[in-house]
């Protein structure tokens, strides 16, 4: 089977556990705000792949995954080819490679659920807990990124949730807020991580004759982020990186 590559990094530390492939799929339906990789939104773009020759290069790797490391599949929405990702998981489950999904929860599709099927871990950037300003920040739906949480969490699969923090959209005491309220459920939340908007894409929106959406904002710094990490760590009494 084959699908849409957009790149393939190795040994990447910050996708999952100890040492990863991280390999990029091409394809979102997604439009944040504050994408860093408006590169990956077309399906058509990136290079075509066969799931073998990825799982191949996966294995290329596997001398390093002795510290608890694997593949992660990222993007783009790596859930945009839900059959390709879920040929490329159930390949290295296969060869007893811990898998790891790096998605928006953006569908909950047959395709979808077997994906699942052979991933160890979820890592879900929530991106908002307003529906209306989920919408406004990444004319998505808050609603499936819920249904997909929920199936993650009925499924036991492990899952670490992400937010970007952006400043002005989702960074006050009551964003926080509501975010601990969808969080506090969910039995298999194994880490909870706040990271900072940075406005580095511009080049790319450039390149592409886009218009960069946040151009001008500010990142947060890191007084800001501390501030949003102890209100969260405190409404969820966990910790919060
Ligand atoms: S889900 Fe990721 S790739 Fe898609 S638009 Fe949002 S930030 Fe960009």
């Amino acid at each position: 089977m084959t699908g849409r590559v957009h790149s393939i990094e190795t040994l990447g530390a910050l996708d999952g556990p100890g040492l990863r492939v991280v390999v990029f799929l091409q394809g979102c339906p997604l439009r944040c705000l504050y994408c860093h990789n408006p590169d990956t939104w077309d399906r058509r773009g990136g290079q075509e792949w066969d799931a073998a020759a990825v799982v191949d290069r996966v294995l290329r790797s596997r001398p390093y995954f002795s510290q608890g490391g694997g593949v992660t599949l990222s993007g783009g929405e790596p859930l945009a080819q839900a059959r390709f990702a879920a040929e490329i998981l159930r390949r290295c489950r296969e060869a007893e490679i811990h898998t790891a999904l790096d998605t928006a929860g953006a569908a909950l599709t047959s395709d979808v659920r077997r994906a699942l099927e052979f991933t160890d871990l979820v890592l879900l950037d929530v991106k908002h807990a307003d529906e209306a300003r989920y919408r406004a920040l990444t004319g998505g739906e808050l609603a499936t990124t819920l249904a997909f949480l929920r199936h993650v969490d009925e499924r036991g699969i492990d899952l670490w949730v992400r937010q970007v923090i952006v400043p002005g959209w989702n960074d006050l005491p009551d964003d926080l807020r509501r975010l601990a309220d969808l969080l506090r459920p969910l039995r298999t939340l194994r880490k909870v991580e706040l990271l900072p908007y940075h406005a580095m894409a511009g080049v790319k929106y450039a390149t592409m004759g886009l218009a960069c959406p946040l151009e001008g904002l500010a990142p947060p710094d890191e007084a800001a982020m501390a501030r949003c990490r102890a209100i969260l760590a405190a409404l969820l009494a966990r910790p919060v990186d």
